[in-house]
Order: structure tokens, then C-alpha cells, then sequence
């Protein structure tokens, strides 16, 4: 509660008369982006009814006190509103002159909150006036007649008109929690107050599903195609929620839920940490769904290829993708121009890659996109701060400062954010789970699938016309040309 003498002097009388005393209520609980904004609006309206009450009352000093509630819903009853407490505080132990505030629903949205309002003011002789309204004549029983009607229908409109319930589910997404059904990974707990009656909720880990999730995310960021994945959860008998059987569709939008990183986000702009609890780290979360996002993602997966480097390995005369074919019965990647036998090219493709992953200096090549990402994601948490920061200020605020500063903040994010995918894709988590001395052997435990992405992402490999009428003698540098990228 604030306490200003807004008539200051001018008003102010030596005569010993008591000061008239008004109370300003306000509340905002909306679209924290399209009507908070419009506190300066609401006291701009209620100053005009102040400075009215002043000529009306002078030459008694007005002394006018503010009780503000941000973010709360009058309409949600386990949300606590603390000013509203203390305006009832004063108006029970009759300190107020009069109510002020913008339209009656701003003080409830419950019959029974408004009744003790309503009920106080009238025991008090307390004064009541709304912006939109005018001024209620408390002591006439008709006139509390039409108000308790007013916040009947204001009661009615909360819970069924469809702008109201809108509103409701904004107020819920700005506490964090996930609206509707819970999703998969998680599961609801229902608090309840000592006298059995039920408070609200929150979300907490299911720790089979969240184990799903995890696995989900490691998959892709390791190359797995999320028709293998979606193909494995089936097999492993684990149940979608649905009941039915996963599928590439569900394991993307599995995929791509901010949540998964503990993030909540409205139409594409972030609005703050999630209520429920992070599965993965955000640098996990947001390689898979760079990954998932990619072009070649988008296609229909055809056949699951069976050889390693056909459709990866091109041919060095004309640029095209090798492909597998037998040729005098030996399996062998050929284009027009070349034809290299496929098992020794396995081979020694396979060989220059573990000989990248094992050495030493392999976590150097990767160290700036590492900072990129390191960079990137310290920016995202300070800006994140500098959100929270602004939405605490936006009260104090004009709609103009509130708003542009809320676009430089929300613009900095996209551009931390898209920093942050760029460097934290999917080589790194590749490069990450495979370097080391042993890189071999976990190369060599990969799926073919999981090979051939990581091949895809770490070099271009390009097949040279073997030497003519020379004896074969396995690939070389010369006819295996492979370039790290
Ligand atoms: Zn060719």
C-alpha cells in the first residue's frame, strides 16, 4: 500500500477538519502484454474522479490511498490478494472516506467477495465510486440489490464467457503451470488445505515417462530418425497417453515442447520459467529440436538404408550421391564414373573418423562453438532476469517505456536464442557422446543409422576414378577424399 497526499498543500486545511480519505483499489490480472499496460489508463480515469471528489469535499484535505494488486485474478479464489486484504483491513475498521476504483469487478468477481465489501461500506457509511458506474448509493438497498446482481453477472461471465476463461488460462500460463491435460512426462499432484478442500495444483515428474522423454531427446541429437525411435518405444511396449502406438508425428511434438526445458512460451515469445520441472537441459532440448526442424527432417523417410555411405559418399567426376549396387557380385558404391568396393571403404571411412573423435586436440575444433553456445545461453538468463525485473516494474511504467522495452528484451532473446541453435546442434551433442580415446568402440556400438548421421554431420567424403589398369589396393587419401567440416 502506498500512500500519497496527491492534493498536496493546495488542499490542505489548517482548520483542524478531519481529511477525506479515499481508497483506490486497483487490479490488473490480464494479457501482462495487452492490458497491463493499460494501468496508466485506469489512473488516468480514477485521478479525474479524485480531483472531482476534491472540489466536491474542499476545503477538506484528500487523502488518498492506494491498494494495488498486479497479476492476481479476482476471480481464482486460492490467489490471495494482500492489498485487497488490507482494503478490507481499513474499510472494517473504518479508516475510509471512500472507495475509488475503475468498475466493481476490479475489487471481485465473486458474489460473496463483493457481499463483504459491499456489507462493510454499508456498516461504515463508507463511499463508493467507479469510473465506469459513477457513484453506487450504498445506503439504498435497491441500488446493493443491482450491485450484487452486477457481480453475479460478473461471477457468471468470469466462469463462462469465453474472453474471461481466456483470461483465467493467461493468469494459470503466468504462474508457469501447464494448462489442460498434463503432458506426457509429467503428472499432476492436487494440493489440498488442511480442511480437505482442494487448492489448485501443480506438476511434477513421472519418472517412467521422463525417462522416455530424455531418451527421446538423446536419440535424435545422436542422429536416430524419429521413425526408428517412434518404431522403438512401440516395441519396448511403452504406451503414449492416448493408449496408442507412438508415432514420428507424436515423438516430434514430444520433441518440441518447451517445457521439456523447464521454458514456458506464448505465441513464440518466452513469458517465464515453467511451474513443472526441466527434463533436459536447454542446450539438449534445443539441439534436438534444431534438428528436428531441419530440411531433410521434413521429407517422408523412405526405406532405412542398409550400406553406410551410399547417398552420403558422392562421386568426384559429377557431384552425385553414390549409391549401393553389385557389381560382378561384389557390393560396391558406384556412380557412372566410379565404383569403390564397399567394404574396405567402410572401413577406412570409418578409421578417419574415430582417428578425428579420439584425437586430442578434437575438443579445440569444436571449442567455438561450444563458447557460441556458453555465450549465447548466459545472454538468454540475463535477459530472461531483465524481463522478470521489467514485469515488476510495469505498474510504475508508461505504456510506451513498458513496451519497448518489452520488444528490445522479447528481440534479444530470438537473437540469443538463434545464436544458441546455431552452436548447440547436433555435432556438438554427437561430438560430445563419441570423443575420447575409446571414440572407437563407441563409434563401432552406433546403429547404421546413427553412423551415417555422424558422417553426414562431421565430413564430405568424395569417391575419386580409380588409377587404370593399376591393381586395386584399397582406398587411399587420394581416391577416399574426406574433408572435415
Ligand atoms: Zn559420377
Amino acid at each position: 500500500m502506498t500512500q500519497l497526499d496527491v492534493r498536496g498543500a493546495a488542499l490542505s486545511n489548517e482548520s483542524g477538519v478531519s481529511p477525506f480519505v479515499i481508497a483506490v483499489y486497483k487490479r490488473l490480472s490480464d494479457d501482462p502484454k495487452q492490458l497491463r499496460v493499460d494501468m496508466p489508463e485506469q489512473t488516468r480515469r480514477i485521478n479525474e474522479i479524485i480531483e472531482d471528489v476534491a472540489r466536491e469535499v474542499a476545503p477538506r484535505e484528500v487523502i488518498v490511498r492506494e491498494f494495488k494488486d498486479d497479476d492476481r485474478s479476482a476471480f481464482k479464489r486460492k490467489v490471495k490478494r494482500i492489498e485487497f486484504d488490507e482494503l478490507a483491513g481499513e474499510l472494517e475498521a473504518n479508516r475510509l472516506d471512500m472507495l475509488v476504483s475503475y468498475d466493481q469487478d476490479r475489487y471481485a468477481r465473486r458474489v460473496y467477495s463483493w457481499s463483504y465489501i459491499l456489507e462493510l461500506a454499508h456498516e461504515t457509511e463508507t463511499r463508493i465510486r467507479f469510473y465506469l458506474g459513477g457513484e453506487l448509493n450504498v445506503q439504498d438497498a435497491g441500488a446493493r440489490m443491482q450491485s450484487h446482481f452486477k457481480a453475479a453477472t460478473d461471477e457468471y461471465s468470469s466462469a463462462h464467457n469465453a474472453e474471461r476463461i481466456r483470461e483465467s488460462l493467461i493468469t494459470l500460463a503466468e504462474e508457469g503451470k501447464q494448462v489442460g491435460r498434463v503432458p506426457f512426462g509429467w503428472k499432476r499432484v492436487h494440493d489440498f488445505g488442511t480442511s480437505g478442500r482442494a487448492l489448485g495444483y501443480h506438476d511434477v515428474k513421472e519418472p517412467k515417462e521422463a525417462r522416455v522423454v530424455r531418451d527421446i531427446i538423446k536419440r535424435v541429437n545422436a542422429g536416430d530418425s524419429l521413425t526408428s525411435i517412434a518404431r522403438d518405444l512401440n516395441k519396448r511396449g511403452i504406451n503414449h497417453r492416448t493408449g496408442r502406438a507412438f508415432t514420428p508425428v507424436t515423438v516430434r511434438q514430444i520433441i518440441m515442447r518447451p517445457m521439456n526445458a523447464g521454458l514456458l512460451y506464448r505465441k513464440g515469445e518466452y513469458f517465464g520459467a515453467s511451474q513443472a520441472p526441466a527434463l533436459v537441459s536447454e542446450r539438449d532440448w534445443r539441439a534436438a529440436v534444431a534438428k528436428v526442424s531441419a530440411p531433410e527432417r521434413r521429407v517422408t523417410p523412405g526405406p532405412t538404408p542398409q550400406h553406410l555411405l551410399s547417398g552420403i559418399a558422392s562421386c568426384a567426376v559429377c557431384g552425385k550421391p553414390v549409391r549401393f549396387k553389385r557389381a560382378n557380385g561384389i557390393p560396391a558404391y558406384q556412380c557412372d564414373h566410379v565404383s569403390h568396393k564397399e567394404a574396405p571403404t567402410d572401413v577406412y571411412v570409418r578409421d578417419a573418423i574415430v582417428a578425428r573423435l579420439s584425437m586430442s586436440d578434437a575438443a579445440p575444433i569444436f571449442a567455438t562453438e561450444l563458447d557460441m553456445a556458453t555465450d549465447a545461453l548466459a545472454e538468454l538468463s540475463e535477459l530472461r532476469d531483465e524481463l522478470r525485473a521489467l514485469e515488476d516494474r510495469a505498474t510504475k511504467m508508461t505504456q510506451a517505456g513498458y513496451e519497448r522495452n518489452w520488444d528490445r528484451i522479447q528481440s534479444g532473446i530470438k537473437d540469443a536464442t538463434a545464436r544458441l541453435e546455431r552452436a548447440g546442434d547436433a555435432k556438438l551433442a554427437l561430438v560430445a557422446e563419441l570423443y575420447g580415446e575409446d571414440a572407437g568402440a563407441r563409434f563401432d556400438a552406433l546403429s547404421l543409422e546413427r553412423k551415417r548421421a555422424a558422417i553426414r554431420l562431421l565430413c564430405k567424403i568424395k569417391l575419386h576414378k580409380l588409377g587404370k589398369g593399376n591393381r586395386y589396393v584399397g582406398p587411399t587419401a587420394e581416391t577416399v577424399e574426406i574433408v572435415f567440416i
